[in-house]
């Protein structure tokens, strides 16, 4: 985003508008924590603000200041596709690519508002007018917070945006530990603490929401765990009917592929898990260094996402997806093993 850019779009909200902002399907806590923080702040500046998720998200993120305010596409299409329709502007945050929104694609592409991409995901798309792209960033809360400093308007962080914006950087820098997180990050967490966010507050409600159940599920998961030596690689499955003996919520099996990456010598780690409904098998990849899951992802998964955190999915059934994953490890040992 260069200055003519940052000069147009202060112009552009310098009047009130009618504003949607949507987060990717299945939203994390960057995703939630961005459109909220982004949310407090328009609406501070008087505009007419609505989020719009894809689909439902987990409950552990179910007490965020501004939640109860979020429609979910889904359930509720025909009002989210008028308000979309009759937007001035829509903010598409956390994501690259419209299809990332789901079933939110077309009518986002449609739609004649102005598009604002902030977004920290590799190879961004060109579907929005302005487009806030920094894949060195630990979060899209902290480019959030980034836009509002170019907007010139640190000073009106209060409770509520510092609160939003803490929960997304917490939750997608593995709670500041992962490489994306910089002295920046740091300086901008301690602004935020300074400006309201109750940091020990905050991890409690995120990550001391375990059900009995979610544990128990926790514990089959690793019962499962498999690992490969000579591809330093260790990986889960989790079966539609393991899911279901646990009574499985959305969010559930949120961070178990990192319990993979603590093992010794392991920079690898993948988890698969069986999702009937949908008819795919949802995998998602974490390594450590230099080995790009993202790339695997998109050469074999149909998915994304970034170096050392991706996604993706299968239309095989679970037991063949786990025999491509193991024969396709070959191909990358060098890589695995220079790392
Ligand atoms: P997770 O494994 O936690 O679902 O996602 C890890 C990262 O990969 C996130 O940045 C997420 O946005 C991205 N990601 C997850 N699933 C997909 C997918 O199916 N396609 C793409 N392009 N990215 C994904
Ligand atoms: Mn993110």
């Amino acid at each position: 985003m260069n200055t003519q850019d940052i000069s147009n779009i202060k112009l552009l909200l310098s009047t009130p508008k009618k504003i949607v902002i949507v987060p990717h399907k299945n939203p994390d806590g960057d995703a939630i924590g961005s459109t909220l923080g982004l949310y407090h702040y328009l609406i501070k500046n008087n505009h007419q603000v609505q989020v719009i998720t894809p689909n439902d998200y987990p409950n552990f993120l179910k007490w965020i200041p501004g939640e109860k305010s979020i429609l979910k596409h889904d359930s509720q299409t025909k009002i989210c596709d008028n308000l979309i329709n009759d937007a001035d502007v829509i903010f598409t945050l956390d994501f690259n690519a419209l299809h990332r929104a789901g079933n939110m694609e077309t009518v986002l592409a449609t739609s004649k508002a102005i598009k604002i991409m902030i977004d920290h995901h590799q190879a961004p798309d060109d579907y929005a007018e302005y487009v806030f792209s920094d894949v060195s960033m630990s979060s899209t809360c902290e480019m959030v917070y980034h836009f509002i400093n170019m907007m010139g308007d640190l000073d009106i962080i209060d409770t509520n945006i510092a609160t939003c914006l803490y929960v997304g950087i917490m939750t997608d820098t593995g709670s500041f530990r992962f490489s994306s997180t910089s002295s920046k990050t740091h300086q901008i967490i301690a602004h935020l603490i300074e400006n309201g966010a109750d940091n020990s507050h905050i991890h409690n409600n995120i990550y001391d929401a375990n059900s009995y159940k979610s544990l128990q599920l926790l514990g089959c998961a690793l019962t499962n765990l498999k690992v490969i030596p000579e591809s330093r690689t260790a990986y889960i499955t989790l079966s539609q009917e393991e899911l279901n003996r646990y009574d499985y919520k959305k969010g559930d099996t949120e961070g178990i592929v990192n319990y993979g990456l603590s093992l010794e010598n392991i920079v690898l780690a993948a988890i698969f898990i069986e999702d009937k409904q949908e008819g795919i098998i949802k995998i998602s990849l974490r390594s450590k260094g230099n080995f790009s899951v993202n790339d695997m992802s998109r050469s074999h998964f149909e998915g994304g996402g970034h170096i050392n955190a991706a996604g993706g999915k299968s239309y095989l059934s679970l037991k063949d997806t786990v025999e491509k994953f193991i024969s396709i490890l070959p191909s990358y040992n060098k890589a695995l093993n220079n790392e």
